[in-house]
């Protein structure tokens, strides 16, 4: 038993030594002036002219830094964040190959993605959030295997031992939590999952998870943000999560942990949390639909067949489309 272990274990390792190299897709000007402000827990990097945005993240980040890691019980050392400010890109990330977070400045043309918010603010709670839960990852034997073989190691096995929907669930549930938009307040986000709970296709757990070509499936992030706010309004316990990721993270190699430490504060597998997630809130928002005075309307549109139809932007084409 032991040597299966150690091999699996080899394989693992090797296997993840290439691991994705998550690196800023943006190739800056090499005359671009870099500079910096270090505050206390974070080193702010960004091009000379962006003073003022580095000057106010530098501050946001350190005004968050606590109150955001609470309920995961770490506070994160210094990290560098860097502000890219030359690309159309709106997006970013954090890694710890190496460490670091990168934030592409460019505010986002999508309100269904920013709502209300300053574009760096959204980027700020978010990705702080995953820099909180790197720290947290770094455990155990989960440390014990970084000291031996590196960050991408820590990385990849902190991936494994608890699934992407947590990861970016968590994220959305603080940016919406500690701000007064975030995707969990903007109607959109949610959309799709509502439209499939109510229209009675709830899906297993793994397909809610991992998709499918056939249907049409909300991504991660919707699936995680409803997962972690479930179970914390269940039990009350905002910090519910901090107990379940450290002993996944703890072993990150042994199976089921995750979903085990799961049943140990809520008496429910993962898959079972799922179900019972999905049934409470086609009933809540049952219940809602019920108090909604509909006006009288036409329906003009008689659906043919039960494929998932989205009538959003309707264009009409030319007869003959496919010349190539
Ligand atoms: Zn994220």
């Amino acid at each position: 038993m032991f040597n299966r272990i150690i091999a699996l274990l080899a394989i693992l390792l090797c296997s993840f030594t290439g691991f994705s190299q998550l690196t800023s897709v943006l190739e800056n000007n090499p005359r671009l002036r870099w500079q910096q402000i270090n505050s206390n827990h974070f080193k702010i990097v960004f091009p000379k002219g962006f003073e003022g945005q580095a000057q106010r993240m530098a501050n946001t980040l350190e005004h968050i830094r606590t109150p955001e890691a609470k309920s995961l019980g770490v506070e994160p050392r210094k990290i560098s964040v860097i502000l890219q400010n030359q690309t159309s890109n709106s997006n970013g990330f954090v890694s710890i190959t190496p460490r670091r977070a990168e934030f592409f400045t460019m505010p986002s043309q999508n309100y269904n993605l920013s709502g209300n918010l300053d574009w760096l603010d959204l980027l700020a709670t978010h990705e702080y959030r995953h820099i909180v839960q790197f720290q947290h990852a770094n455990r155990g034997f989960n440390k014990a295997l970084y000291y031996l073989f590196g960050a991408n190691t820590l990385a990849a096995l902190s991936y494994i031992a608890v699934p992407q929907w947590f990861w970016e669930g968590d994220a959305v549930a603080t940016e919406t939590a500690f701000t007064s938009s975030g995707r969990g307040r903007i109607p959109n986000f949610n959309l799709l999952f509502r439209t499939n709970l109510q229209e009675g296709r709830t899906f297993n757990y793994n397909k809610q998870y991992l998709r499918s070509y056939k249907h049409n499936i909300p991504d991660h992030y919707v699936l995680g943000y409803q997962m972690v706010s479930y179970l914390r309004k269940k039990l009350g316990k905002a910090d519910v999560w901090e107990n379940i990721t450290r002993r996944a993270w703890n072993v990150p190699f042994a199976p089921f942990t995750f979903s085990n430490s799961i049943k140990k504060e809520s008496g429910l597998y993962v898959k079972q949390l799922y179900a019972e997630m999905a049934t409470a809130l086609q009933q809540e928002w049952k219940e809602e639909l019920k108090k909604i005075d509909l006006t009288p309307f036409e329906i003009i549109h008689d659906r043919s067949n039960k494929a998932y139809t989205d009538y959003e932007y309707p264009l009409s084409l030319p007869k003959i489309l496919f010349l190539l």
